[in-house]
């Protein structure tokens, strides 16, 4: 079995391509990772940071970081005052300009202890256009000891100012295999959850989209029961529309509803099921093995997909969207649904 033992999963890669960066002493001074939730961002910043000052880097023959001298056990442990992280406030939506300005005036101080400052940006892609600007100053003419790690979840909302300054790599989520191979090897209750409840594992895993850190965080949080009844709502729906059983009730279909904001965005996320659940379908039948990205059964998903044309599929994943943007713009919630049922009968 493979050893995960620096964290790295399915990203062996992008962990390579840094410590051989830094060993020829090549490494940009500034980098966005970028890739859904849980798949080691932060985990391999830590690794970049520990390897720019491990006091083993001019060893050939250790590994970079070797992760255990005393620099890259201060830093993997998150004890090293070189070693700087800034993050958007829980509460907030936008990562702000002030912990930005607090990096530019920091910047101007040597580092602590070994050769480099790392200053870890987590949800970059939550920058404000003004955080972004006064960042794009330092990154312009930063001194020499500074390291800059972009984490994101998307590049879109990245001016392109910012991205035209540093190289931008994507962080890949694992294959199923090796996604549980690494979860039953490292977390015991995950384990345990996968022998006592293979199916909703099955359910989480699709959900997750398979990202590592949220599948742990899912199946230990109370969200899990929300998920898995989302998505067998839109399993029921698909499979009403299949059988021309579909009701013209929304009630029927979304339950109980009010005009609550979390009754909204739970029916958004039911309406993001339903458009996963029609692109496998639609993808079942234009290619020859794709990936699925709802259907965890994929001989049912391959006679479902006989069911509906290609262009009734893409209806439904069209007035799926379509009713999503306008409870996203707080369209009323009863008319929104109606005028979607009537769409796909
Ligand atoms: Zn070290």
């Amino acid at each position: 079995m493979k050893n995960y033992s620096n964290g790295i999963i399915a990203n062996d890669d992008l962990y390579d391509y840094f410590s051989a960066s830094v060993r020829s002493d090549t490494l940009s001074h500034a980098y966005i990772l970028h890739g859904v939730r849980g798949t080691g961002k932060r985990t391999l910043a830590r690794l970049v940071a520990a390897a720019l000052n491990c006091e083993k880097k001019d060893d050939e023959n250790a590994p970079l970081p070797c992760c255990e001298c005393a620099s890259c056990r201060k830093i993997i442990g998150n004890n090293s005052a070189d070693v700087i992280t800034v993050k958007r406030e829980e509460d907030r939506v936008f990562l702000g300009i002030e912990p930005i300005r607090f990096i530019r005036d920091d910047v101007s101080y040597q580092p602590n202890d070994g050769d480099f400052k790392v200053y870890i940006i987590e949800d970059a892609h939550t920058m404000t256009a003004q955080a972004q600007n006064a960042l794009l100053l330092t990154l312009e003419e930063p001194p020499p000891y500074v390291v800059f790690l972009l984490l994101c979840e998307h590049t879109e909302s990245l001016l392109e100012t910012i991205k035209s300054r540093a190289p931008i790599l994507r962080m890949r989520t694992p294959q199923r295999d090796e996604a549980t191979e690494y979860l039953i090897a490292n977390y015991p209750s995950v384990k345990a959850f996968i022998n006592n409840s293979p199916d909703e594992f099955e359910q989480i895993y699709m959900a997750s989209k398979g990202s590592i850190g949220r599948i742990i965080e899912l199946i230990s949080s109370s969200e899990k029961k929300q998920i898995i009844e989302n998505r067998s709502l839109a399993s029921g729906l698909i499979e009403a529309l299949a059988n021309n059983t579909l009701s013209r009730d929304f009630g029927e279909i979304f339950s109980s509803f009010s005009q609550k904001r979390d009754e909204r965005e739970r029916i958004m996320a039911q309406l993001l099921e339903i458009e996963a659940a029609a692109r496998d379908l639609i993808a079942l039948k234009k290619a020859d093995a794709p990936s699925m990205l709802f259907y965890t059964d994929r001989t049912r998903a391959e006679e479902l997909s006989y069911s509906f044309s290609v262009a009734k599929l893409t209806r439904i994943l069209q007035s799926s969207e379509k009713a999503r943007l306008a409870l996203l713009r707080n369209a009323n919630i009863k008319l929104t649904l109606t005028d979607f049922l009537s769409s796909l009968i």
